[in-house]
């Protein structure tokens, strides 16, 4: 799987790459990473990647020259990269969306700035529009990365322990059930005397019952929509 980040700050996202699951993953080829800078692709002699809103407005967009022109490199380059929007109003991004964006080959991650992207660039080259949050941040950057980690996780031999992904939150509409390391007694803690009695079975009626309580307190909203009965 290959992902291109459009973005003017490659210093943000690439030291990201350089330590744990996903370096690993980059030095065994499973994903590679390539970089386009909207300002390599400006036309004016100051290579300018902001301006100012037609009809006025508080603050710049990025500029819609430069990036009409790394687009269409890039859909040229490969006509089926999946063009993907970081972007408050879109979509909630969700562990849904991981998974079947895993099955691409190519996805393209273009993070704004400043007051956001001219909307006939999101129009004319959108595959996807995300949100990771009902909150602003400074840029796409960070929603680019939030995504490529989450979905990278998914393609078949980024985690060592596929296991991993079968029981972890969100994999049946629940939230996971509450895990315990070792001792069994730390400082005044214990932990639930059904995990040391080795019947692995009742273990599992256990962590269910306990991913539904999980889910029931933290997460009402995903509790009602998998309308469980007691
Ligand atoms: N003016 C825009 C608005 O009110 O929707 C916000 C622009 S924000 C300061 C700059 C960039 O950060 C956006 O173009 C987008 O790429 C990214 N961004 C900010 N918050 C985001 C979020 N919650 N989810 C995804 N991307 C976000």
């Amino acid at each position: 799987m290959t992902f291109t980040f459009v973005t003017l700050f490659e210093n943000l996202i690439a030291p990201y790459f350089e330590d744990s699951i996903l370096k690993r993953s980059l030095d065994a080829k499973i994903i590679e990473i390539n970089f386009e800078n909207p300002r390599d692709y400006t036309r004016n002699k100051h290579h300018k990647v902001d301006d100012y809103q037609a009809g006025g407005g508080a603050g710049l967009l990025m500029f819609t020259q430069p990036l009409f022109d790394v687009l269409r490199h890039i859909k040229q380059q490969d006509p089926q990269a999946h063009i993907v929007f970081p972007v408050p109003a879109g979509k909630p991004f969700k562990q849904i969306d991981a998974k079947r964006l895993s099955k691409k080959e190519h996805i393209v991650f273009v993070s704004g700035r400043y007051e956001g992207i001219d909307e006939r660039v999101i129009e004319v080259f959108g595959d996807e529009l995300f949100s990771i949050g009902d909150y602003v941040l400074t840029g796409g950057e960070l929603p680019s990365l939030v995504m490529c980690d989450a979905i990278s996780r998914n393609i078949e031999g980024v985690l060592g322990n596929v296991d991993s992904l079968m029981e972890e939150s969100f994999e049946e509409g629940l939230l996971e059930a509450p895990s315990f390391g070792k001792p069994k007694k730390y400082e005044d803690y214990e932990i639930p005397s059904e995990f040391l009695k080795g019947n692995h079975a009742k273990i599992s009626t256990l962590k269910n019952e306990m991913s539904i309580l999980k889910t029931q307190y933290f997460r009402p909203d995903l509790f009602c929509r998998k309308n469980i009965k007691h």
